[in-house]
């Protein structure tokens, strides 16, 4: 059986990131890694899929953006580029092809099931993500059969969706991308609209990310955060990184072509019923951005910046057309295909420890375990700081939980 002080589950950007800060203490440790360094960049995103914060914020302990075009937007292969790198860079010990399929607690530490092997570690670092699983609502089982249904996970390009309509339920951050780049194959697009974050892509001539810095939103703990549970559920902002960094709205997407239409309630029948309620929606996301846009105002006025940046303005409202359908008939033959870009959801199935709570998220004290002593979790939204849902956030989440591993190996020595 082979033995090692601390196992790292996941060669994503947080267990790499982990894997420096644990051999920054000498703290001897392996990565064990289903697929190959950065497996959901490769089997798990879209490839016309590119990051929706800059690169310049494309940052890693040890690693800072090197590249000709810090404002661009790093498509999914060139994740796994710098990924692959930065595994090589910081001589992260990954075991590549490695599935964890149990994790139990052990006398003095956890015992790890991994293809036919079994290890014993004092510490385990769960860093498998938080996006392995679609998050589909239960409407999804009354979808007619004739229709084909994708997720994220499944979709790859428009070629694979039969010719005729397709309705994307969700219109965050994959949904708009999503339903842009199906309209532009030429298909019509019906999209589904629940609560979502309205942002503009650039706003005073910088790029969103660098106000949501600036102003120290990003950096706010997840201990003075008032309503927790729903910041760790908030959707993920409505952007795109796209070349020309244009923002991508409800506004832009109805210019296009795109159908807007309310949150998707029901299927009865084959029906689909959508809420009433879209104009308050979007109301209140623009509300919500326009609260942020006063705090940023009021940030740069605070740091002598209004004479270096553009003046403030206010972006047009979200339009709703009155008339917007309540129903759609997935029978009809126009509808051919639907899209769940409703979230994701982690996947720790194979976690045999007792600390999850009834809606299987694991408990935890900023990524601490709680009831598992030398147990860690990364990678889960606002796990220590809003930026901890960002792949830049993994620094400071991964310094605080290597500190804390290193005392807990030292109390136990002691
Ligand atoms: C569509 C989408 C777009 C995103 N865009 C951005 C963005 O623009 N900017 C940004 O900063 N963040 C973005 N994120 C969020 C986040 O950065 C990514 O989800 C990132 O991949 C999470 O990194 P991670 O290391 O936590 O997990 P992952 O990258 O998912 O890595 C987990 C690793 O664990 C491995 N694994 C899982 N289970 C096992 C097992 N049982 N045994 C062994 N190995 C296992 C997987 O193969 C995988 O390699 C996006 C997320 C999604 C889903």
């Amino acid at each position: 059986m082979l033995q090692t002080t601390a196992v790292v589950i996941g060669a994503g950007h947080a267990g790499l990131a982990m894997s420096r800060r644990l051999t920054e203490r000498s703290i001897d440790h392996i990565v064990l890694e289903r697929g190959e360094v950065a497996n959901s960049w490769r089997t798990q995103r879209w490839p016309t899929l590119r990051l929706l914060t800059p690169n310049w914020q494309t940052r890693l302990p040890g690693h800072d953006y090197a590249g000709d075009d810090p404002d661009g937007f790093m498509p999914a292969a060139g994740v796994v580029a710098t990924l692959t790198r930065y595994a090589r860079l910081v001589g992260a010990p990954v075991r590549t092809g490695v599935t964890v399929h149990t994790v139990r607690a052990a006398p003095e530490g956890f015992q790890i099931r991994a293809n036919g092997d079994v290890l014993r570690a004092r510490a385990v670092v769960l860093a498998t993500g938080a996006c392995s699983r679609p998050a589909i609502p239960g409407a999804a089982d009354a979808v007619p059969p004739s229709i084909t249904t994708l997720t994220p996970l499944s979709y790859r390009d428009p070629g694979q969706l039969p010719n005729g309509g397709v309705l994307v339920v969700g219109a965050s951050a994959t949904g708009v991308q999503l339903a842009g780049e199906i309209h532009r194959s030429g298909r019509p697009v019906t999209l589904a609209v629940g609560e979502h974050v309205r942002l503009p892509r650039t706003y005073r001539g910088r790029d969103i990310f660098w106000w949501l810095e600036a102003t120290g939103l990003l950096a706010e703990r997840y201990d003075q955060i008032d309503d927790l549970t729903r910041a760790r559920h908030l959707p993920s902002p409505q952007l795109t990184g796209t070349p020309e960094a244009i923002t991508t709205d409800l506004n832009t997407l109805t210019a296009l072509g795109i159908r807007i239409v309310g949150r998707l309630g029901r299927i009865t029948h084959g029906v689909a019923q959508f809420s009433g309620a879209l104009a308050n929606t979007c109301a209140l996301a623009d509300l919500k951005m326009n609260r942020f846009l006063n705090r940023a105002d009021e940030w740069a006025t605070a740091s002598g910046l209004d004479d270096e940046l553009p003046p403030p303005h206010r972006f047009a409202p979200i339009r709703v057309d009155p008339r917007t359908p309540l129903e759609l008939d997935l029978t009809s033959g126009e509808i051919t295909t639907v899209l769940w870009a409703t979230g994701f959801r982690p996947d720790h199935s194979w976690l045999d420890v007792p600390v999850c709570d009834r809606n299987g998220h694991i408990r935890h004290d900023g990524g601490v375990v709680t009831g598992a002593p030398g147990l860690y979790v990364l990678g889960m939204p606002v796990l220590r700081t809003r930026a901890s849902t960002y792949i830049h956030g993994a620094g400071a989440d991964t310094e605080a939980l290597a500190g804390h591993l290193h005392s807990f190996l030292s109390s136990r020595r002691r």
